[in-house]
């Protein structure tokens, strides 16, 4: 394989026929190729046993699959599974599979690290290292689904998973070129075929992304709210600084909803920060005017970033107040924090979360 080698698992159904046609073959070969690639999830070009041997060879010399190295695997009590990945380059990204009796959902990464600065988030402690190409957030979902057919006995032409959430480490609206590749690759027929409804995509709110998105691909959206005002928000997110609260609401109102859809607000609620009565009130009038459910997450400490996770009674009564103001609000249910899977919690172990007193600046490594 020479080192021009093209990562045939980042390109289109559209670009990958170019390239097999540009290669002298006939299109419907990149179809067989796209569905080794992207229904079974091929690692390699000897497994594609119905492609000719000749043009196996040709492939072998002008193209590359990108795939993930498991690094590590960690169980938590309730389920969860995070796994560490490493990527062809040394850098470690994380997703962490969720399964319930209704749906198995995995949680994944679009950058590693993130540049966003959130100050209560693990994650934010990396910097950005960078963006992760489109095979490599779908690769993710592939490697997942490999294991947890081995693991839970699934026959290997079923496809597991059955929900993704783009949570994981990195803002996926400042990688938003490669997500919208992989978006189309993790939808195609002819790849894992997920419905737009059961993909979900959350975002710290990069409002003139948030327009793009909504233009460009038909998945849901989720903001990462988790403050009522701007005085608190320009403190816990740095982001806010430059798109204030009435910016993100205002694109959320613009935002093209399909029939019966909402956006979904997530809530961290960090004890005495957030979660006042007060909070809670000017949170209801906040997303009075816009189709939206509230997912309130108590928080997941971690050790050095100063911030403490809301009592349960405290996030009962945010709840209840939200409730009697009209809003669909929901306490949902912490996975996977005893192996740091949580919400917030993703940072690998390649380079150690660094202390940031809270009242210190924190600065993203890149401008959103
Ligand atoms: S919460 Fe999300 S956007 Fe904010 S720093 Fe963490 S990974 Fe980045």
């Amino acid at each position: 394989m020479s080192s021009e080698a093209v990562d045939i698992s980042s390109l289109s159904f559209e670009g990958l026929n170019a390239f097999i046609t540009s290669l002298g073959e006939k299109p419907f070969r990149a179809k067989q190729l796209y569905r080794w690639l992207h229904q079974r999830g091929a690692v390699s070009f000897d497994e594609m046993t119905d492609l000719s041997k000749d043009f196996r060879a040709k492939l072998k010399t002008v193209a590359r699959i990108v795939t993930l190295e498991k690094d590590l695997e960690q169980r938590s009590i309730d389920g969860t599974i995070k796994y560490r990945f490493k990527t062809h380059d040394g850098k470690m990204i994380e997703s962490v599979y969720m399964p319930s009796p209704e749906r198995k959902t995995l949680c994944v990464s679009t950058q590693v690290g993130c540049a966003m600065g959130c100050r209560f988030c693990a994650t934010a402690t990396l910097g950005l290292m960078r963006h992760l190409t489109p095979a490599e957030i779908v690769a993710q979902v592939h490697a997942v689904n490999r294991e947890v057919r081995a693991n839970e006995k699934i026959e290997k032409t079923l496809r597991p998973l059955t929900n993704l959430v783009f949570m994981g480490m990195g803002e996926p609206l400042h990688n938003f070129e490669n997500l919208k590749v992989a978006l189309g690759t993790l939808e195609h027929e002819d790849g894992p075929n997920f419905s737009s409804r059961h993909i979900t995509v959350s975002t710290v709110g990069l409002v003139p992304m948030i327009e793009r998105f909504g233009a460009e691909t038909d998945v849901k959206l989720a903001i990462s709210l988790n403050a009522s005002n701007d005085e608190v928000r320009d403190v816990i997110m740095p982001v806010n600084k430059k798109w204030k609260i009435a910016d993100l609401m205002d694109a959320c109102r613009k935002f093209p909803l399909k029939q019966g859809r909402r956006i979904t607000f997530e809530y961290v609620l960090m004890n005495g920060v957030n979660d006042t009565d007060d909070d809670a009130h000017r949170l209801a009038k906040l997303v009075q005017d816009v189709p939206a459910k509230v997912n309130l997450i108590q928080y997941n400490e971690n050790p050095g970033l100063g911030f403490h996770t809301t009592v349960d009674n405290r996030a009962e009564r945010f709840r209840d107040i939200l409730d009697r103001a009209g809003v669909a609000a929901f306490i949902r249910a912490n996975r996977g924090r005893d192996i740091s899977a949580a919400c917030g919690q993703l940072a690998n172990t390649e380079k150690e979360p660094t202390f940031v007193p809270l009242g210190a600046k924190r600065s993203p490594t890149a401008d959103p």
